[in-house]
């Protein structure tokens, strides 16, 4: 508490992991306590807070705030993506470092938990002046990280583009090709399915979940918000696997799309154009815009929150389940509050927290990772199929993890659980640091 006076975010991702972990220490705690694992793990092995400046098409020199927390590599190099957005501050990147070591841990894949960002905003800058920010923002990244290191790679604003000027960046400064940051174009070292591999990945999660409960995606009703890179990756495999998904949103407004949202339309407003969704609307007569925030108002039975964290509340939750919602399962990181959680896990709804759901994204990373080591590039099936084994096996293991310890269905308690035992047994091993 001393060292996070006003980290609101990351205290909240803190209590619900610690909240699930309460059977699992109580079970060791002796040793837990001696060790201050619970301490250790809380606190990052390093946090980096820089200065990024460059000049915009106006001559105009500008001032950003960036980070990289370093926040444990006991399993594996330090591997989280790099947020771009005004909101970003220490408090958002802790959060999501600690989330990522949970993450990362249930991906059975060797990578460590770290995040980084600034609180540049892409939006509205030209080529040449994301290219000037990405090169400053590198010229000091690169002193922290390296493809045995810290291996970054994109979040919120960080899309292909700028990836592919920080590797450049990266490249010139240490004269070395390595695969050091992740979500790379195909023709440098990227991995194929890693841009579809965190909307992908959930669907794969959901449909074990629903399989799991006599159930099956095809038929059902879906609602998603955002229309980023998760969000249009979800809604293209949602509806592959047969349901119909009827909403999407971004940061001013949402659509309703009674007749199934249009992936190729979106995909046209806002991976091409970068527009905002009225675009869309006005290129489908079956649609209609509503300013504000109003996904979780439609009936449905499926909800994936895939925009940014709480973005679902309280009065959300209520709404989905008066509307007799069957599951909720997280594309975003923790873009359901505390509250909202708990009631939906009251009320009998199946409930994936983000660690679990959204992990696919960064085990197509680790992914990315191996195939750069061996200078070889696998096909789309055999990466996807790897994919969908992976969020089997997640589910599986968290299913499993909740059973052992007596709360069967708790996915957020299965998922804390399963990912701390792998962290500490690890931190264990290799003694007191
Ligand atoms: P994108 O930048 O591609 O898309 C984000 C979407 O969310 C956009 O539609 C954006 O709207 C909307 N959004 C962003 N911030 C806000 C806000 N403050 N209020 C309302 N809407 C907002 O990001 P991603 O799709 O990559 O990431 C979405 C979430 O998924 C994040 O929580 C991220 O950490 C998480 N995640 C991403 C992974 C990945 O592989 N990309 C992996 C695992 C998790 P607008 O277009 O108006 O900005």
């Amino acid at each position: 508490a001393k060292q996070n006076p006003e980290q609101a975010e990351f205290k909240q991702a803190v209590e619900e992991v610690l909240g699930s972990l309460r059977p699992v220490i109580e079970r060791d705690e002796e040793k837990y306590r001696k060790q201050a694992i619970l301490e250790r793990l809380t606190t990052p092995d390093r946090q980096i807070l820089f200065r990024v400046a460059w000049v915009d098409d106006a001559g105009q020199t500008q001032v950003n705030n960036a980070y990289r927390v370093q926040f444990n590599n006991a399993i594996g190099p330090y591997k989280g993506g790099l947020r771009l957005h005004p909101s970003v501050d220490l408090s958002i990147i802790k959060f999501l470092g600690f989330e990522q070591i949970f993450k990362n841990a249930l991906t059975g894949l060797p990578i460590g938990g770290g995040k980084g960002g600034c609180d540049f905003d892409p939006k509205g800058k030209s080529d040449r002046e994301i290219m000037a920010f990405c090169q400053s923002f590198m010229t000091e990244l690169a002193k922290y990280i390296g493809a045995d290191m810290d291996v970054p790679a994109g979040d919120i604003g960080t899309g292909a583009r700028e990836i592919g000027y920080l590797f450049g960046q990266y490249k010139r400064l240490k004269g070395v090709y390595e695969g050091v940051l992740t979500g790379k174009g195909l023709e440098y070292g990227g991995s194929l399915v890693r841009t579809e591999a965190t909307g992908y990945g959930l669907l794969y999660l959901v449909d074990e979940l629903l399989k799991d409960h006599a159930q099956s995606l095809r038929g059902k009703t879906v609602t998603v918000s955002g229309a980023g890179n998760v969000a249009i990756y979800a809604i293209k495999k949602a509806q592959e696997l047969g349901a119909k998904v009827v909403t999407c949103s971004d940061s001013t407004g949402w659509v309703y799309d009674p007749a199934g949202i249009d992936v190729a339309l979106l995909q046209e407003v806002k991976e091409v154009k970068r527009a905002r969704l009225t675009e869309y609307v006005a290129k489908r007569a079956s649609s209609k815009y509503y300013e504000g925030h109003g996904v979780w108002s439609v009936k449905t039975d499926i909800a994936l929150p895939c925009a940014t964290q709480n973005e679902l509340h309280l009065a959300d939750a209520k709404q989905l389940v008066e509307n007799g919602v069957l599951a909720v399962a997280e594309g975003a990181n923790m873009p359901t509050t505390l509250e909202a959680t708990k009631y939906l896990q009251e009320h009998g709804v199946l409930f994936v927290p983000g660690k679990a759901a959204n992990a696919g994204g960064v085990a197509v990373s680790a992914l990315e990772m191996s195939q750069n080591s061996e200078r070889l590039s696998w096909t789309f099936e055999q990466t996807d199929e790897k994919l969908k084994e992976i969020m089997q096996k997640i589910y599986q293991n968290i299913k499993q993890a909740a059973k052992e310890y007596g709360f069967e269905d708790d996915f957020v308690l299965g998922a804390n659980i399963a990912g701390f035992k792998k962290v500490a047994a690890a931190m264990e091993a290799q003694g007191i640091y």
